[in-house]
Protein backbone atom coordinates (compact mmCIF):
# COMPACT_ATOMS: atom_id res chain seq x y z
CA UNK A 1 0.00 0.00 0.00
CA UNK A 2 1.60 3.53 -1.08
CA UNK A 3 0.15 6.32 0.75
CA UNK A 4 0.36 9.17 -1.70
CA UNK A 5 -0.11 9.26 -5.06
CA UNK A 6 2.87 9.57 -7.12
CA UNK A 7 1.69 12.26 -9.50
CA UNK A 8 -0.43 14.52 -8.19
CA UNK A 9 0.96 17.98 -6.75
CA UNK A 10 1.43 18.93 -3.65
CA UNK A 11 0.87 22.38 -2.18
CA UNK A 12 2.66 24.20 0.67
CA UNK A 13 0.37 25.16 2.83
CA UNK A 14 -0.27 27.60 6.16
CA UNK A 15 -3.64 27.31 7.92
CA UNK A 16 -3.27 29.29 11.20
CA UNK A 17 -1.89 33.08 11.17
CA UNK A 18 -2.58 36.12 12.84
CA UNK A 19 -2.97 39.99 11.56
CA UNK A 20 -3.54 43.12 12.80
CA UNK A 21 -7.38 42.40 12.34
CA UNK A 22 -6.59 40.90 15.98
CA UNK A 23 -3.55 40.41 17.45
CA UNK A 24 -1.06 39.81 14.96
CA UNK A 25 1.45 42.63 14.29
CA UNK A 26 1.36 43.07 10.46
CA UNK A 27 -1.13 43.60 8.02
CA UNK A 28 -3.25 41.21 6.07
CA UNK A 29 -1.25 42.78 2.99
CA UNK A 30 2.22 42.24 4.60
CA UNK A 31 1.44 38.79 6.25
CA UNK A 32 0.35 37.72 2.32
CA UNK A 33 3.56 39.37 0.87
CA UNK A 34 5.96 37.42 3.59
CA UNK A 35 4.07 34.06 2.87
CA UNK A 36 4.42 34.63 -0.93
CA UNK A 37 7.90 35.57 -1.05
CA UNK A 38 8.54 32.03 0.98
CA UNK A 39 6.51 29.70 -1.82
CA UNK A 40 3.61 29.32 -0.11
CA UNK A 41 0.80 28.18 -2.36
CA UNK A 42 -2.47 28.22 0.49
CA UNK A 43 -2.73 30.84 3.02
CA UNK A 44 -5.32 30.93 6.04
CA UNK A 45 -5.50 34.25 7.93
CA UNK A 46 -7.39 33.13 11.51
CA UNK A 47 -8.11 36.10 13.27
CA UNK A 48 -9.71 35.40 16.47
CA UNK A 49 -13.83 35.68 15.74
CA UNK A 50 -12.92 37.70 12.63
CA UNK A 51 -13.54 36.38 9.99
CA UNK A 52 -11.25 36.49 6.47
CA UNK A 53 -11.78 37.15 3.26
CA UNK A 54 -10.77 34.42 0.43
CA UNK A 55 -8.88 35.52 -2.21
CA UNK A 56 -8.45 32.96 -5.68
CA UNK A 57 -6.00 33.30 -7.58
CA UNK A 58 -4.37 30.95 -10.19
CA UNK A 59 -1.23 30.08 -8.24
CA UNK A 60 -2.40 31.35 -4.80
CA UNK A 61 -5.49 30.95 -2.62
CA UNK A 62 -6.07 32.83 0.58
CA UNK A 63 -8.59 30.73 2.51
CA UNK A 64 -11.56 32.51 4.60
CA UNK A 65 -10.69 31.90 8.41
CA UNK A 66 -11.36 32.32 11.41
CA UNK A 67 -9.87 31.18 15.63
CA UNK A 68 -12.87 30.65 17.51
CA UNK A 69 -12.11 29.98 21.37
CA UNK A 70 -13.69 29.07 24.70
CA UNK A 71 -13.43 28.47 28.37
CA UNK A 72 -16.12 25.52 28.97
CA UNK A 73 -17.11 24.32 32.03
CA UNK A 74 -16.01 24.53 35.30
CA UNK A 75 -12.84 23.79 34.99
CA UNK A 76 -12.87 26.28 32.43
CA UNK A 77 -10.83 23.68 29.36
CA UNK A 78 -9.44 26.18 26.81
CA UNK A 79 -10.51 24.98 23.28
CA UNK A 80 -9.47 26.59 20.06
CA UNK A 81 -10.90 25.66 16.89
CA UNK A 82 -9.92 27.24 13.46
CA UNK A 83 -12.53 26.92 10.80
CA UNK A 84 -11.78 27.40 7.29
CA UNK A 85 -14.00 28.45 3.86
CA UNK A 86 -16.46 30.60 6.20
CA UNK A 87 -18.84 32.97 4.37
CA UNK A 88 -17.09 36.49 5.12
CA UNK A 89 -20.94 37.22 6.48
CA UNK A 90 -20.26 35.05 9.21
CA UNK A 91 -20.84 35.52 12.49
CA UNK A 92 -20.14 33.65 15.71
CA UNK A 93 -21.49 36.50 18.53
CA UNK A 94 -24.25 34.56 19.72
CA UNK A 95 -21.80 31.34 20.58
CA UNK A 96 -20.56 32.72 23.82
CA UNK A 97 -16.80 32.51 24.98
CA UNK A 98 -18.13 29.53 27.45
CA UNK A 99 -19.52 27.38 24.56
CA UNK A 100 -18.23 23.87 24.26
CA UNK A 101 -16.37 23.55 21.19
CA UNK A 102 -18.77 21.01 19.83
CA UNK A 103 -21.14 24.21 19.30
CA UNK A 104 -18.35 25.99 16.87
CA UNK A 105 -17.20 23.15 15.15
CA UNK A 106 -21.10 22.46 14.16
CA UNK A 107 -21.82 26.32 13.23
CA UNK A 108 -18.65 25.85 11.14
CA UNK A 109 -19.66 23.02 9.16
CA UNK A 110 -22.59 24.16 8.70
CA UNK A 111 -21.46 27.29 6.88
CA UNK A 112 -19.75 25.08 4.64
CA UNK A 113 -16.14 25.25 6.54
CA UNK A 114 -14.60 22.69 7.98
CA UNK A 115 -12.50 22.90 11.29
CA UNK A 116 -9.85 21.92 13.26
CA UNK A 117 -8.41 21.70 16.31
CA UNK A 118 -5.44 23.79 17.18
CA UNK A 119 -2.47 23.39 19.65
CA UNK A 120 -4.37 20.70 22.66
CA UNK A 121 -0.65 21.06 23.95
CA UNK A 122 -0.77 25.08 24.24
CA UNK A 123 -4.38 24.60 25.47
CA UNK A 124 -3.56 21.31 28.22
CA UNK A 125 -6.54 19.36 26.16
CA UNK A 126 -7.29 16.33 27.82
CA UNK A 127 -7.34 13.21 25.49
CA UNK A 128 -11.07 12.19 26.33
CA UNK A 129 -11.88 15.76 25.24
CA UNK A 130 -10.46 15.61 21.92
CA UNK A 131 -11.68 12.21 21.14
CA UNK A 132 -14.80 13.13 21.68
CA UNK A 133 -15.08 16.27 19.01
CA UNK A 134 -16.79 15.27 15.97
CA UNK A 135 -16.43 17.04 12.37
CA UNK A 136 -12.88 18.08 12.71
CA UNK A 137 -10.76 16.96 9.90
CA UNK A 138 -7.53 17.04 11.53
CA UNK A 139 -5.42 18.77 14.57
CA UNK A 140 -2.09 20.81 15.16
CA UNK A 141 0.69 18.41 15.94
CA UNK A 142 3.26 21.58 16.15
CA UNK A 143 2.50 25.62 15.87
CA UNK A 144 5.45 27.69 16.37
CA UNK A 145 4.18 30.19 18.04
CA UNK A 146 3.51 28.19 21.15
CA UNK A 147 7.03 27.68 22.37
CA UNK A 148 10.00 30.41 23.75
CA UNK A 149 10.39 33.53 23.55
CA UNK A 150 6.68 34.63 23.88
CA UNK A 151 5.57 31.36 25.12
CA UNK A 152 6.33 28.34 27.48
CA UNK A 153 7.64 25.40 25.46
CA UNK A 154 4.34 24.02 24.27
CA UNK A 155 4.76 23.79 20.73
CA UNK A 156 4.55 19.90 20.21
CA UNK A 157 1.17 18.73 20.77
CA UNK A 158 2.48 14.95 19.62
CA UNK A 159 2.84 13.33 23.23
CA UNK A 160 -1.12 14.19 23.51
CA UNK A 161 -2.03 12.94 20.40
CA UNK A 162 -0.68 10.02 20.95
CA UNK A 163 -2.73 9.22 23.88
CA UNK A 164 -5.62 10.17 21.57
CA UNK A 165 -4.08 7.34 19.23
CA UNK A 166 -3.56 5.31 21.87
CA UNK A 167 -7.33 5.53 22.44
CA UNK A 168 -7.86 4.05 18.88
CA UNK A 169 -8.60 7.82 17.05
CA UNK A 170 -5.96 8.38 14.99
CA UNK A 171 -6.78 12.39 13.91
CA UNK A 172 -4.63 13.43 10.31
CA UNK A 173 -1.97 15.97 11.57
CA UNK A 174 -0.89 19.40 10.57
CA UNK A 175 1.59 22.28 11.44
CA UNK A 176 0.96 25.94 11.63
CA UNK A 177 2.89 28.66 12.61
CA UNK A 178 0.30 30.64 14.26
CA UNK A 179 1.94 33.29 13.81
CA UNK A 180 1.41 37.18 15.29
CA UNK A 181 4.51 38.08 13.80
CA UNK A 182 6.32 38.60 17.45
CA UNK A 183 10.07 37.60 16.84
CA UNK A 184 10.28 35.29 13.80
CA UNK A 185 7.66 32.36 14.10
CA UNK A 186 6.42 32.87 10.63
CA UNK A 187 7.37 30.44 7.50
CA UNK A 188 8.34 27.85 9.69
CA UNK A 189 5.84 25.11 10.39
CA UNK A 190 3.77 24.28 7.23
CA UNK A 191 1.21 21.27 5.67
CA UNK A 192 2.16 20.03 1.97
CA UNK A 193 -1.50 18.91 0.98
CA UNK A 194 -1.23 17.02 -2.40
CA UNK A 195 -4.59 18.03 -4.57
CA UNK A 196 -6.04 16.96 -7.56
CA UNK A 197 -7.26 20.10 -8.80
CA UNK A 198 -5.87 23.98 -7.14
CA UNK A 199 -9.10 25.38 -5.95
CA UNK A 200 -11.33 25.80 -2.93
CA UNK A 201 -13.22 22.78 -3.59
CA UNK A 202 -9.28 21.15 -4.70
CA UNK A 203 -8.32 21.82 -1.67
CA UNK A 204 -10.82 20.89 0.93
CA UNK A 205 -11.61 17.76 -0.52
CA UNK A 206 -7.85 16.43 -0.57
CA UNK A 207 -8.23 18.08 3.37
CA UNK A 208 -11.27 16.00 4.29
CA UNK A 209 -9.76 12.93 2.66
CA UNK A 210 -6.03 13.07 5.24
CA UNK A 211 -3.95 13.85 1.83
CA UNK A 212 -1.57 15.78 3.53
CA UNK A 213 1.60 15.49 5.97
CA UNK A 214 3.36 18.25 8.38
CA UNK A 215 6.36 19.63 7.99
CA UNK A 216 9.34 22.48 8.62
CA UNK A 217 11.52 21.26 6.26
CA UNK A 218 11.97 17.51 5.33
CA UNK A 219 9.70 16.36 2.47
CA UNK A 220 7.95 13.12 2.27
CA UNK A 221 8.31 11.37 -0.90
CA UNK A 222 6.31 8.33 -0.07
CA UNK A 223 5.49 5.87 2.29
CA UNK A 224 4.79 2.45 1.30
CA UNK A 225 3.61 -0.76 3.80
CA UNK A 226 4.78 -4.30 2.27
CA UNK A 227 3.46 -6.75 4.85
CA UNK A 228 4.94 -5.47 8.31
CA UNK A 229 7.79 -3.39 6.49
CA UNK A 230 7.22 0.08 6.55
CA UNK A 231 9.21 2.15 3.87
CA UNK A 232 9.39 6.06 4.17
CA UNK A 233 10.92 7.70 1.06
CA UNK A 234 12.35 11.43 1.61
CA UNK A 235 14.72 14.59 1.55
CA UNK A 236 17.99 13.65 3.13
CA UNK A 237 17.38 13.08 7.07
CA UNK A 238 19.59 12.33 9.72
CA UNK A 239 17.14 10.87 12.13
CA UNK A 240 13.79 8.81 11.86
CA UNK A 241 11.40 7.67 14.74
CA UNK A 242 8.64 5.19 14.19
CA UNK A 243 6.30 6.14 17.38
CA UNK A 244 3.53 2.86 17.96
CA UNK A 245 1.65 2.29 20.86
CA UNK A 246 4.10 0.23 22.06
CA UNK A 247 6.05 1.13 24.42
CA UNK A 248 9.38 -0.22 23.48
CA UNK A 249 10.27 -1.27 20.18
CA UNK A 250 13.93 -2.68 19.72
CA UNK A 251 15.70 -0.36 17.04
CA UNK A 252 12.16 2.19 15.88
CA UNK A 253 15.00 5.47 16.25
CA UNK A 254 16.92 5.08 13.13
CA UNK A 255 19.81 7.77 13.54
CA UNK A 256 22.04 8.31 10.38
CA UNK A 257 24.08 11.26 10.76
CA UNK A 258 25.71 10.47 7.07
CA UNK A 259 21.84 11.42 6.07
CA UNK A 260 19.65 9.08 4.50
CA UNK A 261 16.58 9.78 2.28
CA UNK A 262 14.68 6.11 3.04
CA UNK A 263 14.27 4.57 6.71
CA UNK A 264 12.26 1.18 6.88
CA UNK A 265 10.48 -0.34 10.06
CA UNK A 266 9.38 -3.42 11.28
CA UNK A 267 5.74 -3.27 12.28
CA UNK A 268 5.43 -5.12 15.70
CA UNK A 269 2.90 -7.47 16.30
CA UNK A 270 1.16 -5.64 19.08
CA UNK A 271 1.68 -2.07 17.42
CA UNK A 272 -2.14 -0.96 16.30
CA UNK A 273 -1.04 2.47 15.04
CA UNK A 274 2.23 3.63 13.49
CA UNK A 275 3.23 7.23 13.07
CA UNK A 276 6.80 9.07 11.70
CA UNK A 277 8.85 11.77 12.60
CA UNK A 278 11.94 12.65 10.55
CA UNK A 279 14.55 15.17 10.98
CA UNK A 280 16.80 16.66 8.81
CA UNK A 281 20.33 18.22 9.58
CA UNK A 282 18.96 21.79 10.94
CA UNK A 283 16.86 19.98 13.42
CA UNK A 284 13.40 20.29 11.19
CA UNK A 285 10.77 17.99 11.82
CA UNK A 286 8.43 16.78 9.56
CA UNK A 287 5.18 14.40 10.54
CA UNK A 288 3.95 11.75 9.05
CA UNK A 289 0.11 11.21 10.90
CA UNK A 290 -0.73 7.86 12.26
CA UNK A 291 -2.56 5.49 10.77
CA UNK A 292 -3.64 1.61 12.20
CA UNK A 293 -1.86 -1.45 11.38
CA UNK A 294 -2.65 -5.19 11.87
CA UNK A 295 -6.05 -4.60 11.30
CA UNK A 296 -6.72 -2.40 14.30
CA UNK A 297 -9.47 0.04 13.86
CA UNK A 298 -9.61 3.59 13.27
CA UNK A 299 -12.36 4.86 15.35
CA UNK A 300 -11.43 8.79 13.37
CA UNK A 301 -13.85 8.83 10.64
CA UNK A 302 -13.88 11.83 8.78
CA UNK A 303 -17.84 12.62 7.70
CA UNK A 304 -19.21 15.55 5.76
ZN1 LIG B 1 -5.17 29.70 19.42
ZN1 LIG C 1 -3.96 31.40 16.68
Amino acid sequence: MKFFSETTPWYKANFHTHTTVSDGRKSPEEVEGFFRAAGYDIVAFSDHRKVSPAKIEKDFILLSATELDTLYGENRECFHIIGLNIPADATFGDLPKDSHPQAFIDRIRQLGGIAFLAHPQWSLNQPEDIVALKGIFAVEVYNTASTLPNNADRADSSQILDLVARKGHLIPQIATDDCHWYTGEHCRSYTMVQAEDFSVNGILDALKKGQFYASQGPRINQVEVIENTMTVSCSECVTAIFYSNSPWVGNRSKITPEGSTEYTYQIQPADRFVRVELIDKDGNKAWLSPFAVNGAENKFKYED
